[in-house]
């Protein structure tokens, strides 16, 4: 989709502007290098591009690296934000930043390589406005997490109606007309990968072997992951609410049937004594136990509309840089 600007009758061909948009999260081992790489990647291509880097909340020196880089190379522009909050929100602010035609969301550690960007702009440029990539293979990552992450799109795709991708993350090229649309929406839990699903349009995919981290340690441990997988299906399903109704009509199935068989015994067989504290207290335990699950799953919607009606601001920026 390259414009064509006419200018005293000579066709000159304009490129689009190109944002790349970097969360990053203490990466001061692979910033500098991440820069570099996709500097090359974008300069050889002959592209325009402004590269976002969105320092969220680093306690390490990434901000000033990024400082450092921005003061030689205006088309690096950092948000930094005032604490961590997260890395769906530091991509959301980076969307809300971007004045490129396009924008590509991509890691700060190289493990989306930055070498599949320009295939993505072909795709793009073919009339798609959301070309996402595909995990072909990770490399680098162990196997729980393999695992465990081609579990969780499949259980997500089970539980919502809406088609979310297997397997892709969020390195993804977006149009201007899907930002603008991601713009609109204001939700707290954010799940940047089913949000751009729920928009539509046209979406294509390439795949790529998702790299070894280049540098540094995983910011993503086991509870952030959970908590991270819990939002996926909480914001784009409301299944686990119809499972908790499930769980309350097989247990009044299950008891109504032990009541009918209390009762035939009773008036059929009056000598046969029905004892037995051990299976009460079972059941007993277990419609309690499956009360308080069900209270609980009640309970993750519930908190999630208070924090929405709380109407904080998603996030706040302590700095900006490179910015008109
Ligand atoms: N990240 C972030 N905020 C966080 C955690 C992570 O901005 O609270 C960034 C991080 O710097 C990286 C990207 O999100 O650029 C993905 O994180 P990471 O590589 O640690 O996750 P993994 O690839 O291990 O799932
Ligand atoms: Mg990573």
């Amino acid at each position: 989709m390259i414009l064509t600007l006419l200018t005293g009758g000579d066709v000159v061909e304009a490129k689009p502007l190109v944002s790349l948009i970097v969360p990053a999260y203490n990466e001061e081992a692979v910033i500098e290098e991440t820069y570099k790489r996709l500097k090359n990647v974008m300069e050889q291509g002959g592209y325009d591009f402004e590269i976002l880097i969105v320092d969220d909340g680093s306690t390490d020196r990434t901000p000033e690296k990024v400082k450092k880089i921005c003061l030689n190379d205006k088309r690096v522009k950092l948000i930094r934000f005032s604490r961590n909050f997260g890395h769906q929100v530091a991509i959301s602010a980076g969307i809300d930043r971007a004045v490129g035609k396009v924008a590509v969301i991509i890691d700060a550690d190289l493990q989306d390589p930055p070498e599949v960007i320009p295939g993505m702009i072909e795709k793009w440029s073919t009339g798609y406005e959301v070309v996402y990539g595909v995990r072909k293979k990770r490399k680098g990552e162990s196997l729980f997490k393999r695992v465990t992450a081609a579990l969780f799109y499949r259980l997500l795709r089970q539980m919502t109606p809406i088609e979310i991708p297997l397997d892709a993350g969020d390195f993804r090229l977006l149009d201007r007309k899907v930002l603008e649309e991601l713009k609109k929406m204001p939700e707290r839990r954010r799940f940047v990968r089913g949000m751009v699903s729920w928009v539509g349009f046209r979406q294509t995919s390439v795949e790529y072997v998702r790299e070894k981290r280049f540098a540094g340690t995983t910011k993503y441990p086991l509870r952030k992951m959970i908590n991270f997988a819990i939002d996926g299906i909480l914001s784009f399903s409301t299944v686990p609410l119809r499972i908790s109704s499930a769980l309350g009509f097989l247990s009044a199935a299950v008891s109504f049937l032990m009541m009918m068989y209390g009762l035939i015994v009773r008036i059929f067989y009056p000598s046969r004594v029905m004892t037995g504290w051990a299976s009460l207290f079972v059941a007993v335990l277990f419609i309690g136990g499956i009360q308080l699950i069900c209270i609980g799953i009640l309970g993750e919607y519930l908190g999630r509309v208070y924090e929405e009606t709380k109407k904080r601001p998603l996030y706040i920026v302590a700095e900006l840089l490179n910015f008109d």
